[in-house]
């Protein structure tokens, strides 16, 4: 669909018609985002997101805005206040919208479109947290870094594991910052994120002990493989995905493996500087 008519769905959806402009919608497939970057922050990895496409309202906002997109502008404006962030948001151009309908997924950035959607059960420190886990897949994807069926699954894998710790541990190190900064909310809204709180304490403890920047981000990531729950999931939907793709495109499994030194260029900090994470095999 053009931008042009999702925009008019998205008036006629804004102006609270939802029965007629809902139904022929199709939802926003679960493997539709796999083969790009996926977020599974919340609910079960076997079900369609929720969302469609034409229940998105995205930014900039205007006079008509909800307040779930007004909420997500907010969320926006906390995000500018880092540099990187900032940035990326003007240079990357992807687009960013709230999703009233999408219940089971947080967030998630979808390549093909370059759209970031976010889901609107969340409180704005949570939605600003799930944009800058969701930006930084994009400033991954502008990295090179896309899962891809042209490598083994467990390479596949191996790398949506390292996207996803990366992506949380550069969430992480942002609250920090705006804690830091005198902004202690995103902090306390991260370490009761469902799923995703966790890596806020080895973080922490590596600040406070004087670890520095890198290495508390380095313990950020490490604890992403600590829970059962992430790993099992991803595993899960990263696998699924792989066959999925392969089924779709008829396409012979491949055993390639990923090149060496591919995440050389993963774990950079906003600041530029390597924060050298070790992907586990
Ligand atoms: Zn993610």
């Amino acid at each position: 669909m053009s931008k042009i008519s999702r925009r008019r769905h998205q008036e006629f959806f804004i102006r609270g018609d939802i029965g007629k402009a809902l139904p022929s919608v199709p939802a926003v497939g679960f493997t539709t985002a796999l083969l790009g970057v996926f977020c599974i922050l919340a609910g079960q990895v076997e079900a369609a997101s929720g969302g469609t496409v034409e229940a998105r309202q995205c930014l900039p906002m205007d006079q008509w805005a909800s307040e779930d997109l007004r909420e997500l502008d907010a969320a926006a404006a906390l995000l500018k206040q880092s540099g990187y962030f900032d940035i990326l948001m003007r240079t990357s151009r992807v687009e960013i919208c709230v999703d009233p309908l999408m219940t089971l997924f947080r967030g998630h950035y979808e390549p093909d479109e370059h759209v970031i959607v976010i889901g609107a059960n969340a409180s704005l420190e949570e939605k600003a947290l799930i944009l800058a886990h969701e930006l930084r897949h994009v400033d991954q994807a502008a990295r090179g870094y896309a899962p891809s069926i042209e490598f083994d699954m467990r390479e596949n894998v191996r790398q949506i594991f390292a996207l996803e710790a990366d992506a949380q541990a550069v969430t992480v190190l942002f609250a920090w910052s705006m804690r830091e900064a005198g902004n202690h909310s995103l902090w306390q809204a991260l370490k009761t994120l469902e799923h995703a709180g966790d890596m806020a304490a080895p973080f922490e403890a590596a600040m406070l002990a004087g670890a520095g920047q890198a290495a508390a981000t380095r313990a950020a990531f490490s604890a992403w493989y600590r829970s059962q729950w992430r790993v099992e999931n991803y595993f899960t939907a990263a696998t699924g995905a792989y066959l999925d793709q392969l089924d779709e495109t008829r396409s012979v499994e491949s055993y390639r493996e990923l090149p060496e030194g591919h995440f050389d260029r993963l774990c950079l900090l906003p600041n530029g500087g390597d924060y050298a994470c070790r992907p586990p095999q």
